[in-house]
């Protein structure tokens, strides 16, 4: 199969689109034949290094059903499917407590298994879902990863609620195209922050309250004048060393900061002082689980919540399509046609 796989780790230059063996299936395996692979800042992470070599990245995947496994019969060869891409061991504690994302046996497609720059990726079977029928390829595709993400992040840790204030950095990444229209379906309130005034006008399309151009203005100013001074309930953070400060100081004594995410960098200086005079909760979100996938696949079956498309390579081109995401100038998610 053609396949951009990558054999050492490195810059975008490692990409190479080329043929790979066939993927093997086993027990409760399915072969699917990639349709669409949207791409998330974790494929650039694997390039540079932590991922089993040669490696082909890609965990959002849609595509159709070519094979079926031993064991495998709830799927007919042909069908249009969509895949969860996490698994856990269900065997350890953190599972058996049904907290999978703390399963220390966690993995990932396309980080730690082989994903969807290809022509075809074997899945359990488990990790599959029907792609409803009002949702293109690269639409199913856009939604698994920074869909489950925001919710995990927004639902599942911030416990957002009607009442809450919700500031969502960077607008236009894939995480946040979702986190803001989920925060609008629980009628809650959104400060969005994105770099320009083309990113600002599709954020507050896409149902933010407020936008504020970081590049120009001060957040944490335009947050106390946005909140009388009060603050926000919840900061869904995934930019990392970049806007830590300005999410503690934007919040409300009281306020939850979750973090998912550190595409500016992991360290950052704490005045813990601050942390606990105000008594702010930092909370980690790592990855997302098959229940809030399902909500996701739900809501964008219902048309309550839609994935948001920047714009669509060729497989050959991923190199391509990973340059733009590097450079962020994107407002939603990129992805490859396969
Ligand atoms: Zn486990």
């Amino acid at each position: 199969m053609k396949a951009v796989v990558f054999h050492e780790y490195g810059g975008i230059d490692k990409l190479k689109y080329e043929e790979a063996p066939d993927p093997k299936l086993q027990l409760g395996d399915v072969l699917v034949r990639v349709k669409a692979a949207a791409l998330n800042h974790i494929d650039i992470w694997g390039r540079m290094g932590g991922v089993p070599l040669p490696h082909i990245s890609g965990s959002d995947i849609a595509g159709e059903v070519v094979e079926l496994g031993g064991g495998v019969t709830e799927f007919d060869i042909g069908a249009k499917v969509v895949v969860f891409p996490a698994t856990s061991c269900g065997k350890c504690e953190s599972c058996l407590l049904d907290r999978p994302t703390q399963c220390k046996h966690r993995q990932l497609i396309g980080y730690q298994i082989d994903g969807g720059y290809a022509e075809y990726v074997k899945v359990s079977a488990e990790n599959l879902f029907s792609i409803p029928s009002n949702l293109s390829f690269e639409e199913a595709a856009a939604l698994p990863l920074a869909g489950s993400t925001a919710w995990h992040m927004l639902v599942s840790k911030g416990r957002v609620d009607p009442t809450s204030i919700v500031l969502i950095h960077g607008a236009g990444s894939g995480v946040s195209t979702y986190a803001i229209q989920l925060t609008k379906v629980f009628g809650a309130k959104v400060i969005a922050t994105t770099s320009s005034e083309e990113k600002i006008a599709k954020a507050l399309n896409l149902g933010a309250d407020h936008v504020v151009n970081y590049r120009e203005k001060d957040v944490v100013e335009e947050v106390k004048k946005l909140t009388d001074g009060r603050g926000v309930d919840i900061v869904i953070d995934h930019v990392g060393a970049a806007t830590f400060d300005t999410s503690l100081k934007s919040l409300r004594r009281g306020g939850k900061l979750v973090s998912a995410g550190v595409t500016t960098g992991k360290s950052i200086n704490l005045d813990i002082q601050y942390l606990y005079r105000n008594e702010l909760i930092i909370d980690g979100s790592y990855l997302f689980t098959i229940g809030g996938f399902y909500q996701i696949l739900k809501m964008a079956e219902e048309g309550r919540l839609k994935p948001v498309i920047s714009k669509v390579f060729p497989l050959k081109d991923a190199a391509k399509a990973q340059r733009v995401m590097e450079e962020a100038t994107h407002f939603g998610k990129l992805v490859l046609k396969v």
